[in-house]
């Protein structure tokens, strides 16, 4: 892993970090961005930065309340997200 990753790795242990694959216990890997992948079947996972990043690609202009109703992350969390741009959300 290159010094970014590593980076990035330290970033994302604050948010709920996957490890092990909901679908067959596999270790999963991280990718970059709250994105995981597993080793043995290629399920793709996400952590709460993951999932709040995915929400907010596809949906331009959703509110905070609507990202957290969608992807089940509380709204502080996702407010501490934009806070610290990870991420751009309208309000
Ligand atoms: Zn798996």
């Amino acid at each position: 892993m290159d010094k970014l990753g590593k980076a990035l790795a330290r970033v994302v242990d604050a948010y709920s970090r996957q490890g092990v694959c909901e679908v067959c216990g596999g270790t999963l890997v991280f990718q970059g961005c709250g994105e995981y992948v597993c080793e043995q079947c290629g399920d793709l996972s996400y952590d709460d930065y993951g999932k709040v990043r995915r929400y907010v690609e596809t949906h331009a202009g959703a509110s905070v309340t609507d990202t957290a109703e969608a992807t089940g992350v509380s709204q502080d969390a996702i407010r501490e997200m934009i806070k610290e741009r990870k991420i751009r959300i309208g309000y």
